[in-house]
């Protein structure tokens, strides 16, 4: 099982295959597939008709919400260039490096105190670890990461592996490339900023 990834938002009904518009309700289930995480996004009439009638018996349900479709805006090379805290979560989600949870994880904690992704739900996986589910507003796209369980002891620690990630980009495993391009000048996340979130565990 793996929890943690990305999912986007469609931008068609996945049971009829009808094309979203601008402003249009749908609804995004959130469910437990063989491998993954699966994410159907539904027009109304087809959540209403197909789906919530029988939502208990779906097979590993775990999450449903509504939504309202925006309509993605054409890119600017503003948006293209610019590589911050929202871009580097995205990178380290995808990487779905083991070593590199904790960093998600605190990257994850400030977006959401900056109110740039929202908590939407959260889930016991298997081994009874807590998953939090994150919505980015604006694309739609969905986070599930794990929380780490972090002591505070180490919270220093992860926070400078942040802070230098974002000021020096993640570094390529294979090392191919060239260094990503800095992030140091994004003014909306100050890695400092965040303190431990009380684990109810
Ligand atoms: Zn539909």
């Amino acid at each position: 099982m793996q929890d943690w990834n990305i999912q986007s938002r469609s931008h068609e009904c996945h049971e009829c295959a009808g094309a979203f518009v601008d402003k249009q309700s749908y609804r995004t289930l959130l469910l437990h597939g063989d491998e993954e995480m699966l994410r159907r996004d539904l027009c109304a009439n087809c959540w209403n008709e197909k789906f919530r009638p029988r939502i208990k018996q779906l097979t590993g349900f775990v999450s449903s919400w509504q939504g309202t479709y925006e309509a993605p805006p054409p890119p600017t090379q503003d948006a293209i260039q610019k590589d911050n805290a929202e871009s580097l979560l995205r990178k380290l989600v995808e990487r779905n490096d083991p070593d590199l949870l904790d960093a998600s994880y605190i990257l994850a904690v400030m977006l959401e105190r900056k109110r740039i992704i929202k908590v939407k739900d959260e889930f016991r996986d298997e081994t009874g670890r807590r998953v939090h589910v994150y919505e980015h507003p604006k694309t739609g796209d969905v986070f599930t990461i794990p929380d780490p369980n972090l002591h505070l002891s180490q919270l220093a620690e992860v926070q400078a592996l942040v802070s230098q990630l974002m000021e020096h980009g993640l570094p390529d495993p294979a090392g191919a490339e060239s260094p990503n391009e800095s992030a140091a000048d994004n003014p909306e996340v100050e890695a400092q900023a965040v303190a431990p979130a009380e684990s109810d565990d």
